[in-house]
């Protein structure tokens, strides 16, 4: 188990997670695992912790504001989730589960089909497919609306 000193996005409140590997972290929060036990955002990024805060230095100290999508690796954990957010969770991994019945899967290919749907070079269609976080942050940044499916998916292919 490693802990990680966790924050959310919006307004910054700290809280700790404990996950199983730092690939644990980062799977649950690219599927949108993670909730603030605060304020409920899903949006979660791990602390910035900061060895050299008070070392006297006339080092340059890179601006934070200057690296939009720092793309280092995330750690993981089982943030303890409130009893209402996990009821919330269920309700919705259900009614989504039920809506990806007419969903196609695509695999690999997500990213790249959501895209090309989302500027019209495909026609509009429901999918669900695998990305990584960081195509997942990619496809946000350029505004296109996707979700993290709430519970587990067996890729079509791999099943029996
Ligand atoms: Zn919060």
């Amino acid at each position: 188990m490693i802990v990680f000193d966790l924050s959310c996005r919006p307004h910054a409140h700290r809280f700790e997670g404990w996950f199983g590997s730092s690939a644990d972290f980062a799977d649950q929060q690219a599927r949108g695992l993670l909730l603030c036990p605060t304020c409920g955002s899903a949006e979660i990024v791990k602390s910035i912790t900061a060895p050299n805060l008070g070392r006297k230095s006339n080092q340059h100290t890179p601006s934070a504001a200057q690296s939009p999508t720092p793309p280092a690796p995330v750690p993981q954990a089982n943030a303890p989730l409130p009893p209402a957010a996990l009821a919330a969770l269920k309700t919705i991994a259900m009614r989504q589960a039920e809506a990806l019945k007419s969903s196609t899967w695509v695999g690999d290919r997500f990213a790249e089909t959501a895209r090309a749907i989302h500027y019209g070079e495909q026609t509009a269609t429901a999918i669900h497919g695998q990305a990584t976080t960081a195509e997942a942050e990619a496809l946000c940044e350029e505004g296109v609306e996707i979700t993290p499916i709430l519970f587990p998916i067996t890729p079509p292919g791999t099943a029996n």
